[in-house]
């Protein structure tokens, strides 16, 4: 008995030893082609010892655990483009973490480098959202404290979340959710920039994969059924391309490209448009061979020129990162064309280097740096945005801090010019101040407005693409408490706070030098006693606090002796206090969602039944005990996909999936994420917005009405329309059962001719 279980496990080992050889054997395979200094001794060891360290151990779809740290380190070398000390460090990524074995044992085995990469990807290897608030600053820092130390642990952390989503199917659906939330939320815009495009799509896909289900196999079979018919477009447009880029000399090659899922449900969301009319579904790549004669910039136009020559381009849609390439470096010419069967197509032209760097983002582009007199890059400025914020940052505000820091890391780039031509990138939505932040923080500080494009303008005003931009200055010029609302750069931001910061601590000590001076006078001393009893009669709690109204002028020390034991009931100046510091500012919806159930909390507290996170809610007319709450954000109702929050009283707000504010909760508060189904008795009626546009014909309105009063399922609870230029645009709050109550609704509607567009809206007031 006992020897044939002996028996039974050592068949088992050896097959894992099988699966596990192989899987390193690829993984050497793509780091001989990797193109980098090769050190098979050092990379054999790291294998081994990683192997050791995990041996018995089995991940949660029941292969060996190694199979984990293998894979991430091929998609290292292979889809990062990073060399031996990343490819170590990824074999040894979860060693310190699930193993007896410490950072110093790594160190004495392989050296300081490979050790401080394990320990960044160790201390952040819990993810960057923990349960509370303070926790993901503390992660936060930690993760980014880490990436300014050394790069490489970031790209290996997203080498290893994309793997963890690649197998996430092994994982129960809870965990997915928070896993895939904050892929979306951190990852994927960490990967987009640092240029790794491939990576970033593949994270958002399978991400939306596994938050939308349904969505993602609706629309991929869509995708599949255009199949055929696409296949035919893309030969017939590019045999043509093809033979003028050979006649014109040229090496090349043509990849075919279509939208990912996620990008396309993405575009139809913010367009409001339907699967057919998303309009850049294909789009073919053209990578060229560099030549030497010309440059690569005209090349490139050269190869536009010839295709437009074949094709009519689309007027509007012209993208030139080749003149000013993207933050995160990345290079090309994007066209849109009309192609043969009157399909809008789009373009890419790149060069094999621009291509590498697209594919491979910043190990690429330090591959092509050479020498130390290359100009600065955008990327390099970024790294030093890192050091600057984590400088500056405060520890105490966690979500400001990472909301800051995140609008950075993605958002649309503009670009503008100083007045000498200079090009600068800017996120989106960057004002004239943070545009004279991003000169210099004096700059930022002394701004008292600027010039664009030679009209005056104020330091809140929000720059656009191509905007010649002149900063204006004064000497006598000190930072304000409200520039923090209209600054949106991680750097502005950090700046500001801190010089405001400095600011508070010299009005401080100011007041508390006039205080001093009033006690002289008065002959009292200004000891505790005297203190509190000043702290008392001006309702204040902090006795800096007290020193800032007085160093303020807002607190007038006069006719202290007098008045002192006096009480005065306002409490306006505490309030006043408070906005200075940005104590009482507005909190975010996170905090919004916390506060409230503190007050609900009290309420409610005999009646609450503790939910069960792992099992799925059904929702509908049986679920008595539970108490549940349809989200005001984005008021779902039965159809759409949706999840669940638990909040701290136990009761569930039910949130749609692709809403913002759950899409927040998740990444935040992934524990507290419960799957939710609808059931399939009908409850209640829910709230719907439906909004309908079309032509001012005559009698339309009536026929619209009659339609939405007939829908038997339906109640109409309001009606606004307006009309202007013979366009009407209206509403309908109705009341419904499900999504399909609004589809038979939407679809009735839209048979009425004058009628253009239908479709249901979140209406938030
Ligand atoms: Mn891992």
């Amino acid at each position: 008995m006992i020897n044939r279980l002996h028996k039974k496990i050592k068949i088992m080992s050896t097959i894992d030893d099988e699966i596990i050889q192989q899987e390193y054997q690829a993984l050497l395979e793509e780091y001989k082609k990797s193109g980098h200094r090769l050190d098979f001794e050092i990379v054999d060891k790291a294998f081994n010892f990683a192997y050791n360290a995990h041996k018995g151990a089995r991940r949660r779809s029941g292969e060996p655990y190694m199979m984990h740290p293998l894979a991430v380190a091929r998609i290292v070398v292979k889809e990062v483009g990073l060399g031996t000390t990343s490819v170590c460090s990824a074999l040894l990524h979860d060693v310190v973490e699930d193993t007896d074995y410490t950072v110093e044992d790594i160190k004495n085995l392989f050296g300081a480098r490979i050790a401080s990469i394990v320990d960044g990807l160790t201390k952040i290897s819990g993810g960057v959202f923990g349960e509370h608030a303070s926790k993901q600053a503390e992660n936060f820092r930690k993760l980014l404290l880490s990436i300014s130390e050394d790069i490489r642990v970031i790209m290996i952390k997203i080498a290893d979340r994309l793997h963890n989503m690649r197998t996430l199917a092994s994982m129960p659906v809870a965990k997915q959710y928070k896993i895939a939330g904050e892929t979306l939320y951190i990852y994927a815009p960490f990967a987009y920039r640092l240029g790794l495009f491939r990576i970033k799509t593949e994270l958002e896909d399978l991400s939306f994969k596994y938050e939308h289900p349904e969505i993602f196999k609706n629309l991929s079979e869509k995708l599949d059924q255009g199949e055929v018919a696409r296949e035919d477009i893309y030969s017939k447009f590019i045999a043509p391309v093809e033979e003028k880029l050979h006649s014109m000399g040229y090496e090349f090659y043509i990849e075919k490209r279509i939208k990912t899922i996620y990008s396309i449900w993405h575009k139809m969301k913010v367009k409001n448009i339907p699967f057919e009319e998303v309009f850049d579904l294909l789009a073919v790549r053209i990578i060229f061979k560099e030549r030497k004669d010309i440059s690569e910039k005209d090349q490139s136009w050269l190869i536009y020129s010839s295709i437009t020559s074949l094709y009519r381009p689309h007027p509007e849609r012209l993208r030139d990162w080749i003149s000013a390439p993207k933050a995160n470096g990345y290079e090309a010419l994007h066209l849109t064309v009309m192609g043969p069967n009157g399909q809008w197509v789009e373009v890419q032209i790149r060069s094999e280097r621009m291509h590498e760097i697209a594919e491979k983002g910043l190990s690429a582009h330090w591959k092509y740096k050479t020498g130390d007199n290359t100009p600065e890059t955008e990327l390099d400025n970024w790294l030093k945005t890192i050091k600057e914020l984590l400088d500056n940052a405060e520890p105490t505000n966690a979500v400001d801090f990472i909301d800051t820091f995140k609008l950075n890391l993605f958002t649309n780039e503009i670009f503008v010019f100083t007045p000498k031509g200079e090009i600068k990138t800017l996120p989106s939505g960057a004002t004239t101040l943070d545009f004279a932040f991003s000169l210099h923080s004096d700059l930022g500080m002394q701004c008292i407005g600027a010039k664009v494009n030679h009209k005056l303008v104020p330091l809140s005003h929000e720059l656009t693409s191509g905007d010649q931009v002149e900063i204006l200055t004064s000497k006598k010029q000190k930072p304000q408490q409200e520039w923090l609302n209209f600054v949106t750069t991680a750097r502005a931001k950090a700046g500001l706070k801190s010089a405001l910061r400095k600011e508070t601590k010299i009005v401080i000590n100011k007041g508390k030098e006039i205080a001093e001076k009033k006690f002289e006078e008065i002959k009292l001393p200004l000891d505790n006693q005297n203190l509190q009893a000043l702290l008392g009669y001006f309702k204040i709690v902090d006795k800096n606090e007290l020193f800032y109204e007085i160093g303020k002028e807002i607190i007038n020390l006069d006719d202290i002796e007098k008045k002192i034991f006096k009480q005065n009931t306002s409490t306006r100046w505490f309030n006043y206090w408070k906005l200075q510091l940005g104590l009482a500012k507005k909190p975010d919806l996170l905090l919004t969602e916390g506060s409230e159930d503190a007050s609900k909390k009290e309420e409610n507290k005999e009646t609450a039944v503790k939910i069960d996170r792992k099992k799925t809610l059904v929702i509908d007319d049986t679920c008595t005990d539970i108490k549940y709450t349809i989200a005001p954000c984005c008021k779902p109702i039965p159809g759409d996909e949706v999840l669940g929050y638990v909040n701290n009283n136990e009761s569930v707000t039910i949130h749609k999936r692709e809403c913002i504010v759950a899409e927040k909760l998740k990444a935040n508060h992934g524990e507290s994420i419960v799957p939710v189904e609808w059931g399939s008795r009908k409850i209640l009626s829910f709230p719907a917005v439906i909004e309908v546009k079309g032509i001012d014909a005559q009698g339309v309105l009536l026929q619209i009405i009659e339609v939405v009063s007939k829908g038997c399922a339906i109640n109409i609870q309001k009606i606004s329309i307006e009309t202007k230029d013979g366009i009407f645009e209206g509403t309908f709050h109705v009341f419904v059962h499900n999504t399909e109550d609004v589809n038979n609704l939407i679809s009735n509607v839209l048979k009425i001719k004058a009628v253009n567009s239908v479709s249901r809206i979140e209406e938030n007031l």
